[in-house]
């Protein structure tokens, strides 16, 4: 059977939902933990209160819809300075519009993304790395869709540099081995942003590129505030 996107996600079902969060922000059943497994005191409510700097890192324009109330909590209701590292512009996904998608699916998806981040009061990058074309079944494995970002650019290097320029104090993404609904680019964005955090970190890392396929040039790059207004 083909599987389209939305038969795939609701295969996997909302409890997916709950594996997006990072292991060390669930809190209903599970004590909080680091990502190092230790012990995390401090709620995440009590880090976005403080004014936490926050940072969304996915594959996907749509995947912030995972974690929009906490994304909006930080930078609606706090006016914590917060950004999106979108990796993708999800141009092997479906048109839903009934007028259809002119000129393009990735345009409309970009277009989209940047009036969801000014909604979402924040700074925007927005790549456009390789999207695996539905159906599900296609998909390349992990490893073989990293290597087509890496013959695009230096999605690690890339990820590193915005964390070093933004210098977040608290990262949200997807499980790194669930990715939510299974999907391996949201795997891999995790993978890149969790590693990405520890070499950040590691001065002897030096970024070599850290560029994208051409952000200015096609139509993404940065857009939207440096420092939401608070
Ligand atoms: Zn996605």
């Amino acid at each position: 059977m083909t599987m389209n996107r939305r038969s795939f996600l609701k295969t996997m079902g909302w409890g997916g939902v709950a594996m997006g969060w990072p292991s060390w922000l669930t809190g209903c059943a599970h004590a909080p933990v680091r990502p190092d497994g230790a012990p995390e005191p401090r709620p995440v409510e009590a880090l976005l209160r403080d004014g936490a700097r926050t940072m969304w890192c996915a594959p996907h324009p749509d995947d912030e819809c995972f974690s929009g109330t906490l994304l909006a909590r930080s930078s609606i209701y706090y006016r914590n300075p917060t950004f999106f590292l979108i990796l993708t512009h999800g141009d092997g996904g479906q048109c839903c519009l009934p007028e259809g998608c002119e000129p393009d699916l990735a345009t409309i998806r970009g277009r989209e993304m940047a009036a969801v981040a000014e909604r979402y009061r924040v700074e925007l990058r927005h790549e456009h790395f390789f999207n695996a074309p539905l159906p599900v079944e296609s998909f390349p494995l992990r490893h073989q869709i990293y290597e087509k970002w890496c013959a695009q650019g230096d999605p690690q290097g890339l990820v590193v540099a915005e964390i070093r320029r933004f210098k977040p104090d608290l990262i949200v993404t997807f499980h790194p081995d669930f990715g939510a609904t299974g999907h391996p680019e949201h795997q891999l964005a995790a993978r890149l942003v969790t590693t990405g955090a520890r070499l950040a970190a590691d001065p002897a890392f030096q970024v070599d590129g850290g560029g994208g396929p051409g952000p200015a040039a096609a139509g993404g790059g940065r857009v939207g505030p440096e420092e939401p207004s608070r």
